[in-house]
């Protein structure tokens, strides 16, 4: 955990989510100023900066974001509408250096997407 990452203190529970899917190495959550009628979060529990971190450390837990997210748009009714999307770095639009996949679902969206 570190100290300083809104995500670990998440994953802590010491700041409030709503969470929609516990699992043994993952964690989702709407996100708090959601993009979409389904904006939810699906992050590792250990503190990994990005999805690139991810794979470096453990190819499985890449993968085990992505089901989690598959899982959840099911779960959400979002048939096979969706988009999962990681930012990855500031000028991609990361602002919580904890690596996160985001779910958005229940609209339609633009490609490219700005
Ligand atoms: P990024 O811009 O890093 O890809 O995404 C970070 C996301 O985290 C944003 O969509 C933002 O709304 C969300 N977020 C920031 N702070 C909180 C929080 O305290 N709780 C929740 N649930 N989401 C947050
Ligand atoms: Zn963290």
């Amino acid at each position: 955990m570190s100290e300083d990452c809104l995500f670990c203190r998440i994953v802590a529970g010491e700041i409030p989510a709503t969470v929609v899917r516990d699992e043994a190495r993952t964690l989702a959550f709407r996100d708090v100023n959601p993009q979409a009628p389904t904006h939810v979060l699906v992050i590792p529990k250990r503190h990994l900066p990005n999805a690139a971190a991810v794979l470096a450390d453990d190819p499985t837990l890449l993968a085990d974001l992505f089901a989690g997210a598959v899982e959840v748009a099911a779960s959400e009714g979002l048939g096979d509408g969706y988009r999962l999307v990681f930012n990855t770095g500031e000028s991609a639009g990361q602002t919580v250096f904890h690596a996160h996949l985001h779910l958005l679902g229940g609209r339609g969206f633009q490609w490219p997407p700005g």
